[in-house]
């Protein structure tokens, strides 16, 4: 008789980083059978689908991290995949512009943090070089990353999903996991009543992880605290004033900050954003949604209050950045100053999936923690999209390791 469980991985979350890491399982354990679970009636619905669409380089990342290393390999199987598949995507390079002279010093720092992570042909360019690049936008000097790019992650979430049931594995939506017992094996009890049973699980829940992880009895003190980042829209005739990707000089200390301008792939639309503003809900897109539980938990949770005195000054400011929107397009043309009030249309919103320790320090970087059966992605922020083959490979060679799993060798 067969001990067999009925599925090797259960992959709990489709959005992009737990689709992806059942595609690493598809290629490095064919014979594996596998299970996908959301909460969702649709793939990518929360992080993956309310995204900038960039397909980041490596700039920014503390050298020897997991970003820094996973964006670098990430970027890489990324665009492979999307070759393969022929899912329309554009390395058509970024501007990292200073306008102030006290910017000067963090974008020379920058440059030599991207050196470090080796992000390819990155360049230092001058006032005149910025302008061949992007007629419209102002500035002393920028760092240009021409490898920098832009894709459609929810197309990428939706290929990955048909790729995954044509091979014949079970992608379930509609099903909260409720709970995941991990005892040798696993036992995962969704909110509907029903139980599936697996070898082993791989977690992705993105803004959800930190609950799942607290009821299945995983000890950990961080806690995700939602944050808004609404969009400003280009009006079409205005989208000439963008040509790719426009980014400011980042403050090391709340790198998501600042004004990006960002050509979208699928209409050439240019979006403006996203700021960053504390929501009430986890899933609320629209402003002022309010979630009593997602409130109170937030709340409730002391590294919320030692966070919010770290950072009010800038929370003070997106929060009124966010209703005057014209603050906002002031601060935006200082980068591009043809820009007006006229030119813009409140846009689309996502919600960031910010986990924050219990000292209120914002965990930066990406945060996996392991059970005897099961591993579970704590913390996968910005940019976990572009990184997500790469973390899903990392994910894959870890639960090998950790659970003794024999994997076929990489194919590329
Ligand atoms: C505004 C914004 C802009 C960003 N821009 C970029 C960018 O330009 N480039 C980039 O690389 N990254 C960007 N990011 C970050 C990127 O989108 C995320 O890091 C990435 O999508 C994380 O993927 P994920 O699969 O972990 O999470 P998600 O996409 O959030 O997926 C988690 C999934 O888990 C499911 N789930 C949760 N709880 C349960 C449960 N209990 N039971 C079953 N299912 C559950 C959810 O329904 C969801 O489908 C941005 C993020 C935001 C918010």
């Amino acid at each position: 008789m067969s001990s067999r469980a009925p599925y090797d991985v259960i992959i709990v979350g489709a959005g992009i980083v737990g689709l992806a890491t059942a595609w690493e399982l598809v290629q490095r354990r064919p014979d594996a059978r596998l299970l996908i679970l959301d909460k969702e009636s649709r793939v990518g619905a929360h992080q993956t689908g309310h995204n900038s669409g960039v397909i980041h380089s490596g700039l920014y990342y503390r050298p020897g991290s997991l970003k820094a290393t996973l964006t670098r390999s990430g970027h890489r199987l990324l665009t492979a995949f999307c070759e393969r598949e022929q899912i329309p995507y554009e390395l058509s390079g970024k501007l990292v512009v200073a306008v102030r002279h006290e910017e000067l010093s963090r974008l020379e720092q920058l440059y030599q943090n991207g050196l470090v992570n080796q992000v390819p042909d990155l360049k230092m360019v001058s006032r005149e070089e910025m302008s061949d690049i992007e007629p419209h936008v102002r500035g002393l000097k920028a760092i240009y990353s021409p490898k920098t790019g832009i894709v459609d992650y929810r197309m990428i979430a939706a290929r990955l999903a048909n790729r995954l049931q044509t091979a014949g594995h079970d992608l379930l939506l509609n099903h909260s996991v409720d709970r995941i017992q991990s005892n040798g094996s696993i036992r995962i009890h969704t909110a509907g009543g029903d139980t599936f049973v697996g070898a082993t699980a791989i977690v992705a829940a993105g803004i959800g992880a930190d609950r799942l992880a607290q009821r299945s009895g995983l000890r950990h003190k961080a806690r995700m605290i939602p944050f808004r980042g609404d969009y400003l829209v280009l009006r079409p005739e205005r989208r000439s004033l963008v040509r790719s990707l426009i980014y400011p000089v980042p403050d090391p200390r709340l790198p998501f900050l600042g004004v990006h301008f960002t050509r979208r792939i699928h209409d050439g639309s240019v979006w403006i954003g996203p700021n960053a503003v504390l929501a009430g809900s986890r899933a609320g897109y629209r402003r002022g949604a309010l979630n009593k539980r997602d409130l109170w938990d937030t709340v409730t949770f002391p590294g919320f209050w030692r966070m919010a005195r770290q950072h009010w000054r800038s929370a003070l400011g997106e929060w009124f950045r966010d209703y005057a929107v014209g603050a906002y397009v002031a601060m935006a043309r200082e980068y591009v100053p043809e820009l007006s009030l006229s030119d813009v249309m409140r846009g689309p919103m996502g919600i960031r999936a910010q986990l924050v320790d219990a000292d209120g320090g914002l965990v930066d970087d990406f945060r996996i923690l392991p059970t005897n059966a099961a591993l579970f992605v704590l913390n996968a922020p910005s940019p976990a999209a572009t990184s997500s083959f790469a973390i899903a490979r990392y994910l894959v060679e870890s639960a090998a390791n950790a659970f003794g799993w024999k994997l076929r060798a990489k194919s590329d």
